[in-house]
């Protein structure tokens, strides 16, 4: 039997310490200067209240509080977090002191392009990295996530049928393993969604796929690695059968770990892809953090990209670089030119890296997926047994009476993130794991053996992992109360 892990601190100091809970009145934590400026009345009392209770607490009670609270928090600094589909990888600390340069932080948005011609090499620099990385014609860095990204090659599909007297074109192919965000786009492009089922190896479904292929297609949006971590070994002739059918082809890169530097998704046969910098290009995130999901478009689809792209002036006096509107551009899609603090982190990551450091990280995230895949071989059960890619799927199912969601809960107690748990949807108890290219063999044979004694829990005492997790500061939740009746604020008992 597994030892329950020590805590830090017990939920109930936790609830203790709450800052309301620290209140002695008349303590304060601030000494203002005095007035210098003429007294002004206050505003009408319909605009006043005096119930407004504040906690009376010092400075240093209040730095401590939100100290603790900061630690409460699991993230990649301090712990392994193996979310698959997300990408948590190592986030390098030079990225952060370039993007804090105070020639790049404190530049205003709406200084001339004269007065920025630095950032705006460094952007068009990212431009050609990302044209380079996925072998298409031209770049958009506006968008400010992967599903932003999407739309905005949603619309672009959209905008290249109208031009091309394609307007019937209305059915968009989603395999069933695509990521939620996918189905989403293309309904908000107008799109009618289409599922096409994966066939036995995980691949796409190649006959559904023909059935699908009539004259009102207007494409296929398609995740390579899919989200079961496999390389779908018919991706070339899916592009050909949609291209025959007058469609394109939208390319989900949220996720390149696996492929950096080894395959370009133009040579498979894209039209359009969008790339995550928040995931393979190192940007922290999550909890809605900052992203960037630029596009990176063929031939076909250039004139569409979205409004501004960065264009490069050769002249006897050196480059200048301008901010342009390609021909028939969808537009804008937000102020400005995107996140400019993550396209300078992703910028500094590929220039460090170089062509070699690509293909390390893309050699390095499969052999660890692999690694993990085989050292829970057995233990969890393999719906796709494959080579993986960057991540590997597996199936709580064979631990009769205890779910996935236990065994994630679990791994909590042992100091690991959890995985991603019941996606994609076509795998029952999935359990999707993503261990980076960043991960050390110690690390992983740390999480693997966690897996292997929960294994051994499961079989013994499937009671322990129903209540898991034991050591955390907030043990089970009811997650459907915890939706509906979110606790968000505190109350005087
Ligand atoms: C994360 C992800 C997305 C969405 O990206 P966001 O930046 O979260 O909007 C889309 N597709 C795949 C495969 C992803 O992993």
């Amino acid at each position: 039997m597994v030892q329950k892990q020590q805590l830090p601190i017990t939920s109930e100091d936790y609830q203790r310490r709450l800052l309301m809970d620290r209140s002695v009145p008349g303590r304060t934590g601030v000494s203002l200067p005095a007035l210098d400026v003429p007294e002004q009345p206050l505003p009408g009392t319909g605009m006043l209240r005096d119930d407004l209770e504040l906690p009376e607490v010092s400075e240093g009670e209040v730095v401590r509080y939100f100290t603790n609270i900061s630690q409460l928090n699991f993230s990649i600094d301090t712990n392994f977090y193996p979310l698959g589909s997300c990408t948590m990888k190592y986030n390098p600390r030079v990225n952060e002191a370039t993007a804090s340069l105070p020639g790049l932080a404190q530049l205003h948005p709406r200084q001339s392009p004269e007065q920025a011609q630095g950032a705006l090499e460094l952007l068009h620099g990212l431009q050609e990295y990302l044209k380079e990385v996925t072998g298409m014609q031209g770049c958009g860095l506006v968008p400010l996530a992967g599903a932003h990204g999407e739309l905005s090659g949603i619309l672009m599909m959209r905008a290249y049928h109208m031009a091309n007297g394609g307007s019937h074109r209305r059915k968009m192919l989603i395999p069933d393993t695509a990521h939620g965000t996918n189905p989403a786009s293309a309904a908000m492009g107008g799109f009618d969604v289409v599922a096409i089922p994966s066939d036995a190896d995980g691949n796409m479904d190649m006959e559904a796929l023909r059935r699908e292929a009539t004259d009102d297609l207007a494409g296929v949006m398609f995740t390579q690695p899919t989200t079961l971590g496999l390389f779908d070994t018919h991706v070339v002739e899916m592009c050909r059968i949609i291209h025959e059918a007058g469609g394109l082809v939208y390319g989900d890169g949220a996720n390149m770990n696996a492929i950096l530097g080894r395959v370009k998704l133009a040579d498979l046969g894209f039209d359009v892809v969008h790339l995550n910098l928040h995931k393979t290009f190192s940007t922290p995130h999550g909890g809605g953090g900052p992203g960037a999901g630029p596009v990176c478009v063929n031939e076909r689809l250039l004139p569409f990209l979205p409004e501004p792209v960065i264009s490069v002036e050769k002249s006897s006096d050196g480059n200048r670089y301008v901010f342009s509107r390609p021909t028939q551009s969808i537009g804008r899609l937000g102020g400005f030119f995107g996140s400019f603090g993550v396209l300078v982190r992703a910028y500094t990551y590929i220039t460090l890296l170089g062509g070699q450091g690509m293909l390390d990280i893309s050699g390095n995230a499969v052999l660890n997926a692999n690694y993990l895949k085989e050292q829970l071989r057995g233990y969890f059960d393999l719906p796709y047994d494959r080579i993986c890619m960057h991540e590997v799927v597996f199936s709580a199912k064979l631990h009769s009476g205890v779910k996935a969601l236990d065994v994630a809960k679990r791994l909590l107690d042992f100091g690991f993130h959890a995985p991603t748990m019941y996606f994609p949807l076509v795998v029952d108890e999935a359990l999707m794991i993503e261990p980076t290219e960043t991960e050390s063999k110690e690390t992983m044979d740390a999480f693997a053996e966690a897996l292997r004694r929960i294994d051994d829990e499961a079989a013994n005492d499937p009671d322990f992992l129903h209540a898991a997790p034991h050591s955390t500061p907030v043990s089970r939740l009811d997650e459907a109360k915890a939706a509906r009746q979110p606790y968000l604020r505190w109350r005087p008992d």
